[in-house]
């Protein structure tokens, strides 16, 4: 993934989550600074970035955010 744990040092991060997104008419969705996930010591922080994801997704819908770290985990290698 290439996005180091500021407190840690750690690689084993991901996309954890976001509060700023927009759906477009097409259903693709646009996540703006998402947070990241350490594996190792569980800290959180929000990296500068936009993604921008295949599927829509509701964010009460546990299922539909697992499909979108799942989608943004794959932009981002894209992007790296
Ligand atoms: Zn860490």
């Amino acid at each position: 993934m290439g996005r180091k744990c500021p407190q840690c040092g750690s690689v084993d991060t991901g996309p954890s989550f976001t509060f700023d997104y927009e759906r477009d008419d097409s259903g693709r969705v646009v996540a703006r600074n998402p947070f990241f996930a350490c594996v190792g010591c569980e800290h959180t922080w929000q990296v500068e970035m936009v993604l921008v994801v295949a599927r829509p997704f509701d964010p009460d819908d546990a299922e539909a955010v697992d499909s979108f770290v799942e989608a943004i985990n794959k932009e981002v290698v894209d992007v790296d």
